[in-house]
């Protein structure tokens, strides 16, 4: 008898990180004169803006009076930061604050909201990827035997490379579930509207669900790249969007997310007797949370919300132009090596496709090595990333350009 849940025995180990742990270490201890710059990371390096830190001191001061404090909240939101969100992000897509789920973190929704649906349901996922869509799937048990190459069978794989753009072909196979992050992380590749209706439509017609995942969504800058699928038509019957304060807010220590589950999405259910019949997820999400989850912080709530003041939205816009600055900067030191270089315009993310034959790891220790750069070999991010190579404009301004400058004098 088993008492451990074995398919966390399938997961892969979290090679990516702690081998890239390893080799800078190695590194710096061979060289601890050289300044390493790391523009690897997925998290922020600016200070949060003054109008959230306000904010958060005015709650805080409120937790210490009679009248002010409060205790447990509501499992899904307060309404004021429910309704700053659709007053300010959702206007005129046809969602209301009672369709909001305020957490504590993106991660956890896209990594819980699979718990909806039955095990045998199929999942189609980008490769490359953010790799919690899978390994959430995995746990659950419906990865199925994983082959050599480290793709699970029981996963619908939709591969992601050059000779697409890195924009996915509808899948062969029939998926239930389909998970599309755009902006995307890795790759820094969004989808237009004309692209994203496609997968709307093919949803529809399948009756798939897409999980959508837009945690970048504050870093579509180009006119024709929806900020939410529900800019597309008919995407309130098919769709649930995540949404996350950490990348474009800063909120990556502090903690606040939200998931929109339309009152108009419906899936099928089966019963024992064969029968079916179609049940709201709205339903289902809202008993999962207020069963295993007591809300985000109050005083983080008020933080979030300072974020949608006008105030509050101008210094974000601020933080993000620096990261998208830093972004282009890489993105052209790139492109004047004559690389292929794909994100960095609607994203933070900057994904190079490395000359070829050179494969991602070992331009990762030349980078290294060559200018004292860190960054993210593709082939963490599942097979197809192999052969490219992820950069971000998460670093400090001052670091970004002196890697721009390392970067000239750098050939591999
Ligand atoms: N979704 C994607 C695609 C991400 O890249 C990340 C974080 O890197 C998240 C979700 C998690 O966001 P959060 O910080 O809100 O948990």
């Amino acid at each position: 008898m088993s008492f451990i849940n074995v398919n966390y025995l399938n997961l892969p180990g979290s090679y990516l990180f702690s081998e890239i742990a390893k080799r800078v270490r190695a590194y710096s201890e061979a060289n601890p004169q050289q300044k390493l710059i790391r523009l690897g990371i997925g998290d922020v390096t600016s200070p949060l803006p003054s109008s959230v830190i306000k904010a958060m001191h005015r709650a805080v001061d409120e937790q210490g009076t009679d009248s002010g404090f409060r205790g447990y909240g509501p499992e899904q939101g307060y309404a004021f930061l429910r309704d700053a969100i659709i007053a300010d992000a959702f206007q005129g897509l046809g969602a209301d604050a009672e369709e909001i789920f305020v957490s504590d973190g993106a991660k956890c929704d896209v990594g819980n909201f699979q718990e909806l649906f039955s095990l045998d349901s199929k999942i189609a996922i980008t490769d490359p990827v953010y790799p919690v869509y899978a390994d959430s799937n995995v746990m659950a048990g419906r990865g199925g035997p994983v082959g050599k190459d480290g793709r699970f069978a029981g996963i619908i794989y939709l591969p992601c490379t050059a000779k697409n753009n890195f924009i996915p072909d509808l899948p062969k196979e029939r998926p239930d579930i389909i998970y599309l992050c755009y902006p995307n992380n890795p790759t820094g590749s969004v989808l237009t509207r004309t692209e994203l209706k496609k997968w709307v439509d093919y949803a529809r017609e399948q009756e798939s669900v897409i999980f959508f995942d837009s945690a970048y969504e504050a870093f579509v800058a180009e006119d024709d790249v929806p900020h939410s699928i529900y800019e597309i038509e008919g995407a309130r019957e098919v769709a649930v969007e995540f949404r996350s304060y950490s990348k474009g807010a800063g909120f990556t220590g502090l903690r606040c997310a939200y998931v929109v589950v339309p009152k108009t999405l419906f899936c099928k259910a089966q019963s024992a007797n064969g029968k079916s019949k179609k049940v709201g997820l709205h339903g289902l999400w809202l008993r999962r949370q207020s069963t295993k989850y007591n809300g985000c912080p109050y005083v983080v709530q008020r933080a979030a919300e300072a974020t949608h003041s006008p105030e509050g939205k101008k210094e974000c816009a601020s933080l993000i132009r620096a990261y998208m600055e830093n972004a282009g900067r890489i993105r052209s030191a790139f492109a004047r090596k004559g690389l292929e270089v794909c994100g960095g315009i609607n994203s933070p993310y900057v994904w190079i496709s490395l000359p070829k034959g050179t494969d991602s790891w070992s331009f990762f220790d030349a980078l290294l090595k060559g200018a004292g750069i860190v960054g993210t070999p593709g082939a963490g991010f599942g097979p197809s990333g192999e052969g490219c190579f992820r950069l971000t404009g998460f670093g400090r301004a001052a670091d970004t350009l002196e890697a721009v400058e390392r970067l000239e004098g750098f050939s591999f």
